[in-house]
């Protein structure tokens, strides 16, 4: 590990040199199941040679040209996720948490806009997540967040998420719109209700609010959905999207209804490099290779996965909890510290990401197979039984390396 590097982050001390598919490689070509997928990033996984062949064509073609002119690939990309969601527009960054502020800015111009000035405020989930913009972290629901980084931005209000009548309670004359995540991801893997989601949209409507979906995480394809809350049978009138829509090429976007898009008239916001043809060059390939049947795999193989994952939950009661979530988006509640079994999954092979309510997420490739799900299955029994025979060693932290 390097002190060059600014590293506010909790790593495996793994140095990955290369990867393929659904595995990495590290140093020693030591190879690894990668259930992160870049934390639920590489919708294809590592290295497709579709999505390598677009970049490498795209990368002789035309980098950037900054949003003065316009460029066929921002266009086409734009048509193509207006043709398949709720949205009659969209805005490209080049993060979610840049989409997460695009959002809040947007509704918020919306009502100034026509004149409802005093509608500004954000009812938002506790426990949620948006990324990390001082807009972001002031939309999001846990304290370490925030802590050290006050003042924040003013208009959030907070309350217990799944729980309709929290936010029902907490509207007032100043309420501007519903933000969450329909699934939370960092939370630790906690789907929203169909029915908590059909009713913040009829409450949005009664009173005159927005609907502001975080689908960062939970989009463009990862529960088998194209996007996660059609599940629900509603629609938003905002959505964040980011994290898988490149595919590992940093993209995020905005997407909208044609009356609060509008808000963003000329000069109000912007970015320099977001909507650059080679994110937008990528993000148009990700959305032509997932069609429907693509999204039904998911559903098949995820369902598979899961069944499997109840089975091993069950033999292992004594370590694991329970297991949630909804298509390639799955979370393990442990008994044991989700930290150490991380630990253990990768020294044996299975790359995992932790989460709050000590969960350890699995986010495989939305192209991963049954073969190499069979492979995790199979790592994750293997390791509850090596932690089990060997409880004492885990209470040490260094030890479990040897297991
Ligand atoms: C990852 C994530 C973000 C932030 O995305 P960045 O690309 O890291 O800025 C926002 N919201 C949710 C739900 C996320 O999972």
């Amino acid at each position: 590990m390097t002190k060059n590097l600014i590293d506010p982050y909790n790593k495996l001390n793994i140095l990955i040199k290369y990867g393929k598919g659904s595995y990495v490689y590290d140093q020693n070509d030591k190879k690894y199941l990668d259930f992160v997928s870049g934390v639920a990033v590489l919708a294809f996984g590592h290295c497709h040679p579709k999505l390598v062949d677009t970049l490498n064509k795209q990368s002789l073609k035309l980098w950037h040209t900054s949003n003065i002119l316009r460029t066929m690939e921002n266009e086409l990309l734009a048509k193509k996720i207006v043709n398949r969601s709720f949205a009659n527009s969209v805005f490209f960054c080049n993060s979610g948490a840049e989409a997460v502020d695009t959002g809040i800015k947007m509704i918020r111009k919306y009502f100034k806009d026509k004149n409802e000035k005093n509608k500004y405020r954000f009812i938002v989930a506790e426990q949620g997540f948006h990324g990390r913009t001082i807009g972001a972290i002031s939309a999001g629901g846990q304290e370490k967040l925030i802590k050290g980084f006050e003042p924040v931005l003013e208009g959030f209000d907070k309350v217990k998420f799944n729980d309709i009548s929290a936010v029902e309670n907490s509207i007032s004359e100043n309420t501007a719109a519903i933000f969450i995540e329909p699934i939370q991801g960092e939370g630790g893997i906690i789907p929203a209700s169909k029915e908590y989601l059909i009713n913040l949209r009829k409450l949005a409507d009664e009173k005159n609010l927005l609907l502001f979906f975080d689908e960062v995480q939970t989009g463009i394809g990862r529960t088998g959905d194209f996007l996660s809350f059609e599940w629900a049978g509603i629609e938003p009138d905002v959505v964040a999207v980011g994290k898988g829509l490149g595919s590992g090429f940093p993209v995020g976007a905005c997407l909208a209804k044609g009356n609060v898009s509008s808000a963003l008239t000329v000069g109000s916001h912007g970015t320099t490099l977001g909507g650059n043809p080679l994110g937008m060059a990528i993000a148009n390939k990700v959305l032509d290779e997932m069609d429907q049947k693509f999204l039904n795999n998911i559903k098949k193989v995820s369902s598979y996965f899961l069944e499997k994952l109840k089975d091993t939950v069950f033999k292992n009661k004594d370590s694991l909890n329970l297991v949630r979530g909804r298509g390639l988006m799955l979370g393990l509640k442990c008994i044991v510290s989700n930290k150490v079994f991380q630990e253990v999954l990768a020294s044996n092979g299975l790359l995992t990401v932790t989460a709050g309510d000590n969960v350890i997420r699995l986010l495989p490739p939305l192209t991963v197979n049954k073969k190499e799900i069979d492979e995790a299955i199979n790592i994750i029994n293997h390791s509850v039984n090596k932690m089990n025979k060997n409880v004492g060693f885990f209470k040490h932290n260094k030890e479990y390396e040897k297991v």
